[in-house]
């Protein structure tokens, strides 16, 4: 099979910037579709970690003028990754977040620093580096969402294009005054291109113009295509669902791995489990709970938002600590809800412990450390989180949306029976039944022997990349034959 190209443009990227699962997955997809015969560079913004990252750094193209200030492209790579970066200080040179500013909003120039995202995407799919010409731009999320607009502006041959979905929430959407400033003309702000309900709609642009279109799970590219799970959106999916796949993220099996994990005090594997009490032990410590083995630790690795659905966690919180149960939450976000977990640390001393921020290591620590990890979204596209607990023996209790619903398998009666169940499932995504899978978890957990087997059903469970590799790989080799 011939070896393709692929130029894969994201606004994060493991293990240089991320905020999400969108950064997991821009980071691990690269050398798993290498084992395909796929060559993947990444296109990044030049944030300051992004410039430190890049080594053996050459400029491939200096642009006079990029969005208000001149610009380079750089080629380079940061570990195993191929980067090409955009050095735009006037766009990126800022420290902290890639979309907001210290006072919590966006950067008011969001619209023109995601733009020459896309722009130079554009440039790059159309030659402008001569050793490195794109059989494909493989767009991720709203930030990219107009790569595929300015490859359209000309009638140069082009690659083809798939855009994905990793959170159909964020849509990327600007004042229709914007446009010029974009370098978009006029003939593109219809219905069939940018325009969305008179404004720029990048992630919307994307999605009209991509050849395909793919979402991280099966289930959410069905949800997204309803009206309570398109968010606006699902109109324009509907029409082109001919185009719409769901492919499942992985996870990175040389980071995720327990059995040889820097983060954990103790490693282990299916057949060590028990060596899992210390890490148990050591998370108790960190933060501040009783060290109690016999405890049922609840674990939360999660931003803090509505979506995440963590309000039902604190209104079910006397029913979630019954007999001694302890919850250990590592989030970041909203602060209503860093206010109401540290209250709840306040009335539970020893029984909830957080630490409110980011924090690599102790995520980890939280997967090898905990007995069960919650996720109670109200929608997920894919959660990585359910997936690394899995893997780390932390048996999942989530919501029954999304990638949650692909990846998880209930322990209902029949699947405890034929031994396939790795997790707890609920619907819907409301108190009650919250509050009931709290129960059957505490019920399972005091059957020491049907708990390891859902433990060991998750870590053997192929939750790696391969599958998922050999699917965009498809994907893609199918949609440079339709150009
Ligand atoms: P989302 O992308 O919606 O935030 P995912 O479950 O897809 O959710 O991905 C979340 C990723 O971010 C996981 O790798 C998880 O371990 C990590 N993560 C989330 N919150 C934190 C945090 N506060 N500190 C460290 N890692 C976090």
């Amino acid at each position: 099979m011939k070896p393709l190209n692929v130029l894969s443009v994201a606004s994060e990227l493991f293990p240089i910037i991320k905020t999400g699962g969108l950064a997991d997955v821009a980071g691990a997809l690269p050398s798993a579709l290498a084992q395909e015969g796929i060559a993947v560079a990444t296109l990044i913004p030049g944030y300051p970690t992004v410039m430190k990252a890049l080594e053996r750094q050459e400029v491939v193209h200096q642009y006079p003028g990029f969005f208000g200030g001149p610009a380079r492209l750089l080629s380079g790579r940061a570990g195993a990754l191929d980067l090409f970066v955009i050095d735009a200080p006037h766009l990126f040179e800022r420290s902290g977040s890639p979309y907001l500013a210290s006072n919590g909003r966006d950067w008011p120039d969001n619209a023109r620093r995601f733009a020459a995202l896309g722009r130079a995407a554009a440039d790059i799919g159309q030659g402008l580096v001569p050793g490195f010409v794109p059989d494909v731009i493989h767009a991720h999320d709203w930030q990219a969402g107009l790569a595929p607009v300015y490859l359209g502006l000309t009638d140069s041959p082009r690659p083809a294009t798939v855009m994905t979905i990793h959170n159909i929430a964020f849509q990327g959407i600007f004042p229709a005054d914007l446009l010029f400033e974009l370098g978009l003309p006029a003939s593109v702000f219809t219905v069939d291109a940018v325009e969305y309900y008179g404004q720029i709609g990048f992630l919307k642009a994307g999605l009209q113009l991509a050849d395909r279109i793919t979402t991280v799970s099966p289930t959410y590219a069905k949800e997204i295509q309803t009206p309570e799970g398109g968010m606006g959106l699902d109109g324009l999916l509907r029409a082109r669902s001919r185009h719409v796949s769901g492919i499942l993220n992985g996870i990175d099996d040389e980071v995720w791995d327990p059995a040889a994990d820097p983060h954990l005090v103790q490693p282990f594997d299916r057949d060590r489990l028990e060596a899992r009490a210390a890490n148990k032990a050591a998370l108790q410590e960190r933060l501040g709970l009783k060290p109690d083995p016999d405890a049922l630790l609840f674990g939360v690795v999660s931003r803090l938002s509505e979506q995440k659905g963590l309000d039902l966690v604190l209104a079910a919180l006397s029913r979630l600590l019954k007999d001694d149960a302890q919850l250990a939450l590592l989030g970041a976000g909203d602060p209503t809800l860093e206010g109401s977990f540290e209250a709840a640390r306040v009335v539970y001393p020893g029984q909830v412990g957080c630490f409110f921020g980011y924090d690599e290591a102790l995520a980890h620590l939280i997967q090898g450390g905990s007995d069960a990890l919650l996720v109670p979204s109200r929608f997920e596209p894919c959660g990585l989180t359910q997936l690394c607990a899995m893997r780390y023996g932390s048996v999942p209790v989530v919501s029954r949306v999304g990638g949650l619903a692909d990846t998880v398998i209930d322990a209902n009666e029949m699947a405890i029976a034929t031994g396939a169940a790795t997790g707890i499932q609920f619907g819907p995504v409301n108190l009650t039944a919250a509050i009931d899978a709290f129960e059957r978890t505490r019920n399972l957990w005091q059957d020491k022997d049907a708990w390891q087997r859902l433990q060991l059903n998750g870590m053997a469970a192929d939750l790696g990349w391969s599958r998922p590799a050999r699917q965009y790989a498809n994907l893609y080799r199918s949609c440079v034959q339709a150009l």
